[in-house]
């Protein structure tokens, strides 16, 4: 394949190319032989399969919609495999922090901070693997700073933490401080998790989300250690909280259940609720009224977990929205989306291969709010597309030749440009 005539376009500054692929999927309708995507300053001008020359014929290959990564935090993206053991959620949880601890009590003085080297490193990664479009987790709003226009379109959720009463007022200050601090980034809050989140903080911060029109985005339905604490106040969750000194029993009342945050989550105006293992047939039908709300679901994160059936799709059988993420390298072996559809065309071969690749790209835009710029090759959209390299096989089925083992992403363009 011949992509080398594409870097010396790139490197030329030229404004305006025509890529020509054996397939072009749009991610909208069907996929087109011999397709070409033609590309002005940075935007998508047409998607065709007209003869006529072109400034890079890159042969045996795919050009796809760029790859959208729903969730993920790239401030674990220098953990080098994921964090075991992962039968016990809260020792997981434990050596996530420690791994936190660590790199900063052996950081090099001068250097940047541990966590912004591993942004930088995910952000790289990422684009690297075909994704141009993060949903991203952030635990200050600083690290997310770091960005070019070549860098992947992030969305940048605010970590928001605390069941103590008296920790609102800073949490939501800060909650403020990111959502006004404007730059390139769109930016949203990211209640953690209904465990670690008083109930009067989660309605603060999609209070917040409603005034600046910002996405949000909660753990939620994650693991059944989470509906018992929810229900009954007990397990290994309350034993973890009380650890670290901050669990308070009164504040989340007895019976409470995921439903009770998808309430507040549907007040914004686009919520993500990560994971969603675990939502039963009330929250199914709770999101099937409300397509605000969107359910995240990440396939080899999930299986790492060996958490029970994720019911994704039972969602979209009931007309719910469901993204792919990869959430981070702490539970994942990288952070490539598109490992992930592959990953989801093993564990479920008779799924429409179309939904499956729009599961990654269209859906997922969806879901962070910005499907109207990126997520689907058409006309007026920003030029965000990933080249896939076909194995060497005639006549094939082009979703087989797409997700087959074999195809791997060998480059990503970013608002027309190679990062
Ligand atoms: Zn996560």
């Amino acid at each position: 394949m011949n992509i080398s005539s594409l870097v010396d376009f790139w490197k030329s500054g030229g404004e305006r190319a025509s890529i020509r692929a054996r397939w072009v999927f749009p991610g909208v309708g069907p996929p087109l032989e011999n397709g070409t995507v033609e590309i002005t300053a940075g935007r998508i001008a047409a998607v065709h399969d007209r003869v006529g020359p072109v400034t890079c014929d890159l042969g045996n290959a795919a050009v796809i919609p760029g790859l959208v990564n729903a969730h993920t935090h790239l401030e674990l993206s220098d953990v080098q495999a994921p964090l075991g053991p992962a039968h016990l959620f809260t020792t997981w949880l434990q050596q996530v922090m420690a791994h936190r601890r660590d790199r900063v009590a052996t950081a090099a003085p001068g250097a940047a901070p541990p966590g912004v080297q591993a942004v930088v490193a995910g952000r790289s990664e990422s684009t690297r693997l075909g994704t141009t479009t993060l949903g991203d987790i952030v635990s200050e709003s600083a690290p997310a700073e770091v960005a070019s226009d070549s860098q992947p379109h992030t969305v940048a959720f605010l970590e928001l933490l605390g069941l103590a009463p008296e920790r609102q007022a800073a949490q939501l200050a800060r909650a403020c401080e990111h959502l006004t601090a404007g730059g390139s980034l769109v930016r949203g809050l990211s209640p953690h998790a209904p465990y670690s989140v008083h109930p009067d903080l989660l309605r603060g911060a999609v209070d917040l989300a409603v005034v600046y029109r910002a996405p949000v985005a909660m753990h939620l339905a994650e693991t059944e250690a989470e509906l018992e604490l929810l229900k009954s106040g007990s397990g290994e969750f309350v034993e973890f909280l009380e650890r670290l000194g901050v669990w308070r029993a009164a504040v989340i009342p007895r019976g409470s259940r995921p439903l009770d945050s998808l309430r507040e989550l549907a007040r914004a105006e686009r919520a993500l609720a990560i994971h969603g293992n675990y939502l039963d047939d009330d929250e199914i039908e709770f999101l099937a009224a409300h397509p605000s709300i969107s359910v995240v679901y990440c396939p080899r994160t999930h299986a790492y977990f060996g958490h029970a059936p994720h019911p994704w799709r039972k969602l979209l059988g009931r007309g719910i929205n469901v993204a792919i993420g990869t959430d981070s390298r702490a539970s994942n072996p990288d952070l490539s989306l598109f490992a992930e559809l592959q990953f989801l065309r093993r564990l479920a071969p008779d799924f429409d291969p179309a939904r499956l690749l729009q599961l990654g790209t269209i859906g997922s835009a969806a879901a962070l709010g910005i499907e109207r710029e990126t997520g689907s090759l058409e006309a007026g959209k920003s030029a965000d597309l990933a080249i896939v390299a076909l194995p060497e096989a005639s006549g094939c089925d082009p979703y087989s030749l797409l997700f087959d083992p074999a195809a791997h992403v060998v480059a990503t363009l970013i608002s027309g440009r190679l990062p």
